[in-house]
């Protein structure tokens, strides 16, 4: 049904009015143009290597910061957010030591492919309002787009001291798309909210990535480390991990304007039951076949087996559960030797609480 309360009539009205009927929690519009100042940004960042290894952040930085060296016939960009609130204590997995904890976007399918589809039914929509020359591209994380800029730019929201955007109705966790189009659409109005003196998001941080409010480092955060970064995790950074086996929510699920978020209405984004505390021991067990049915539809399965693996024998390395030694063991003789290393690393760690007790 349309939030609208009047029947739709102007262009953006009626894409708006469908982008909810489709099931999008969010939408606004903006001219195709960013700041030059984003580039300059993304430019300083890869310059201090905070990107550690997600090398593609190197390229293409022109057509990231401005639209139109992506596609130069573009004038307007349609911003959709879509919720993927949970509707429990997004942390609360963190106090069971003997299980993975996972990132609450990876709890269920993998959004790509749910939005993907939803963009599209929209963007054939515009083509059908807009008149036989028009022209759209749907992008969800698929291009070199500044998703977050935009956004903010359509009025979805704020650029928080997290770096993520956060939404006056759905804090923030909004997943993020874009209808690029030849239209030219009227820009959507200021919304409000904003971060004021709120640290919280920096001050969550297990391990000190913020370099200063909108800036990190990736290289320390524990969602680069545990998704993006294939090689051994630095020793340092190990224990203050602790049983996050993929991603990370603490700076997004403290952020205090999700208390105005109602739960995700997309079901496929709701924890399934096997996702929500999987058991170490259960994980640690999967060879690349088993991993690949486990995860099948997740983002998760996108990161390899031995990725897994790795982070799961931190997790198992930071629980203290001497019964979870033997598991450990047959990982030590793997080829991969991240793996071999890691499992080592996290037999050591039980051992010493096994002497010591
Ligand atoms: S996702 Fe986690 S590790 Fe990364 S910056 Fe946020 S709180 Fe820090
Ligand atoms: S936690 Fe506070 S500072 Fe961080 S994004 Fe939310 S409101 Fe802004």
């Amino acid at each position: 049904m349309s939030v609208l309360s009047h029947k739709p009539y102007t262009l953006e009205e009626k894409i708006e009015a469908q982008a909810y009927d489709i099931g999008f929690d969010a939408i606004g519009f903006c001219e195709a143009n960013l700041d030059p100042s984003i580039e300059a940004g993304l430019r300083a960042f890869v310059a201090r290597n905070y990107h550690g290894t997600m090398t593609w952040m190197e390229e293409r930085i022109e057509q990231r910061a401005q639209p139109k060296a992506l596609w130069p016939a573009v004038r307007s960009v349609i911003s959709l957010g879509l919720s993927y609130a949970p509707g429990n204590d997004a942390l609360a997995g963190l106090q069971q030591k003997t299980c993975g904890n996972i990132s609450v976007y990876a709890r269920n399918r993998d959004y790509h492919d749910v939005m993907k589809g939803m963009l599209k039914q929209l963007a054939q929509s515009v083509v059908k309002w807009g008149g036989n020359s028009t022209e759209v591209k749907v992008f969800v994380d698929t291009a070199p787009v500044a998703e977050r800029d935009l956004a903010e730019k359509a009025r979805l929201g704020w650029r928080g001291k997290h770096g993520c955007l956060v939404s006056r109705n759905h804090g923030s966790w909004l997943f993020l798309g874009e209808i690029y189009t030849n239209l030219s659409l009227a820009p959507s109005s200021p919304k409000g909210g904003k971060c004021g003196s709120c640290t919280r998001c920096l001050d969550s941080c297990p391990t000190d990535a913020f370099l200063e409010p909108g800036k990190m480092d990736a290289r320390r955060c524990i969602s680069y480390l545990t998704i993006e970064y294939k090689g051994s995790i630095p020793l340092e950074l190990r224990s203050r991990i602790g049983n996050r086996i993929y991603g990370c929510d603490d700076c997004i699920a403290v952020c205090p304007w999700n208390n105005f978020a109602q739960t995700a209405r997309t079901l496929k984004f709701h924890a399934r039951d096997e996702n929500s505390a999987p058991s170490l021991a259960e994980l640690v067990q999967l060879d690349d076949t088993t991993f690949r049915q486990r995860f099948s539809g997740s983002p998760i399965k996108r990161i390899g087996r031995d990725s897994f693996i790795r982070n799961v024998l931190i997790a198992i390395g930071n629980s203290g559960d001497k019964t979870l030694y033997p598991y450990v063991i047959p990982v030590m003789k793997e080829e991969n030797p991240v793996l071999a290393e890691t499992a080592l690393w996290a037999a050591r760690r039980l051992e010493v609480q096994k002497t010591s007790s």
